[in-house]
């Protein structure tokens, strides 16, 4: 069975985007199988299922290359408990995040997945310690994913925090272990809608041991790895004391980096490490939401010049991508003293299609013949995005979480008009407010 959604703006992107009016989109199984004009559809592909899609958009979901849903939890505590960008560094000055039992830390991830969807992702690579024992529920929400299971071995003191780095050579072996059995149960699931991936914590938080490992366990399972990179100012200043380099160089020398890695943050990081990342065609997910709420900012221009990816992630508290990409733009428009540059075509090209390929899926986040049938539609017909002369510009400087009414990933639709068809909204907010205002007191 075809599905065909006509009369409305399809956004097209190849390098830049284009919109197309007057044509159907014509979506069998998984994929985007053709784009055709209107008075063509029914010679081409007669019996299709019509969705009339007037007065709406047709954009790529958005690939979120960095988040952790569980830390749910922590909205409206972490966002202002920020480490310091100067000397000294004690470590980060905020409350740990507290224990929750395994079926309520289901809840609260359910809670991120529910935001992700009703913000437009259809694509996020959730890292995180102990995914076992929710992936099953997440994968429910149809979302497409990456399941980066993480990794450390730092026996003392946390990420950001100053003193020895010693190594616990058995929480290697049971992070490998964990990867592996992530990987046997769930790699190339439900036609490879969800993939696993590998995930060492941070510069500080892995010790060289423990980089190697990841990376022969990476190489051998054809995975995507990621890492905090450069997070901190005290980050860094650990890895001067430790190890007498800086954090990218401290990668390099244990063989961390790579074309499939995925360097979340990149901030505090000087233009020799810039240099070093780039030379490897590592990605950067640029996670502007969260810098800005930390006082930082990575230097994407220069990142994306010497031959880094740029891609996009949420990370702490939030799951609105489309805040992610309009913030990205900004932080980059205020940091570079420009202002027409970056354009929302290449920022939009940064959340689709850049965080796709990175994230492993080379068909995937951009509407053409061929790419997977992950899509929203966006409703256009409102104050703040009419008039429509530019639907792309529209979208990055003033799109809003309601004006998403569908979500389909893998060709299927898991939003449609508003309702999220396999979560139930209702009660994930209702428990996730009980099981913050327990945990928390
Ligand atoms: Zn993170």
């Amino acid at each position: 069975m075809k599905t065909a959604i006509q009369n409305g703006k399809i956004v097209t992107y190849k390098d830049k985007s284009e919109v197309l009016e007057n044509h159907s989109l014509v979506i069998e199984n998984d994929l985007i199988i053709d784009i055709i004009s209107d008075s063509e559809l029914n010679k081409q592909h007669p019996g299709s299922e019509i969705i009339n899609a007037k007065g709406k958009a047709i954009f790529s979901g958005f690939a979120n290359c960095h988040t952790h849903f569980r830390l749910t939890l922590a909205r409206g505590i972490f966002e202002n408990e920020s480490p310091s960008n100067t000397p000294p560094f004690p470590g980060i000055p905020r409350k740990d995040l507290p224990g929750i039992s395994k079926e309520e830390h289901q809840i609260m991830v359910l809670l991120g997945a529910l935001e992700s969807i009703k913000a437009g992702t259809t694509f996020a690579m959730e890292v995180a310690e102990g995914i076992m024992d929710y992936a099953d529920e997440i994968q429910k929400s149809g979302l497409r994913l990456v399941i980066a299971e993480q990794m450390s071995d730092r026996m003392y003191g946390s990420y950001g925090e100053p003193g020895k780095i010693e190594s616990d050579p058995r929480r290697v072996e049971a992070g490998i272990e964990r990867v592996t059995n992530l990987y046997s149960k769930w790699n190339g699931y439900d036609n490879s809608r969800v993939t696993v991936g590998i995930a060492a914590h941070a510069p500080d938080m892995n010790s060289p041991h423990s980089l190697n490992e990841i990376r022969t366990i990476q190489e051998k399972l054809d995975i995507v790895s990621t890492i905090h990179l450069n997070q901190l100012w005290g980050e860094v200043q650990n890895i001067i004391d430790n190890y007498g380099t800086t954090p990218t160089k401290y990668l390099e020398q244990n063989n961390f980096l790579n074309e499939k890695l995925i360097a979340a943050h990149c901030r505090c990081m000087n233009k020799e490490e810039e240099k070093i990342l780039g030379k490897f065609k590592a990605t950067v997910s640029f996670n502007s939401a969260i810098a800005a709420r930390r006082g930082l900012s990575p230097n994407i221009k220069d990142l994306d010049e010497f031959g880094c990816k740029i891609g996009m992630g949420s990370d702490n508290m939030d799951e609105n991508m489309i805040e992610v990409m309009r913030m990205g733009m900004f932080m980059e428009r205020v940091r570079t003293n420009h202002g027409r540059e970056p354009h929302p075509n290449e920022v939009y090209g940064w959340a689709t299609k850049n965080g796709y390929k990175s994230l492993g899926v080379e068909n995937g986040g951009t509407i053409t013949k061929g790419s997977k049938a992950d899509l929203i539609l966006v409703n256009l017909l409102q104050p703040h995005l009419t008039p429509q002369n530019d639907i792309v510009s529209n979208w990055v400087h003033m799109g809003q979480i309601h004006d998403v009414e569908s979500v389909m990933v893998d060709g299927k639709w898991i939003m449609k008009d508003h309702n999220v068809l396999h979560l139930d909204e209702e009660y994930i907010i209702n428990e996730a407010n009980k099981i913050a205002k327990k945990a928390w007191s």
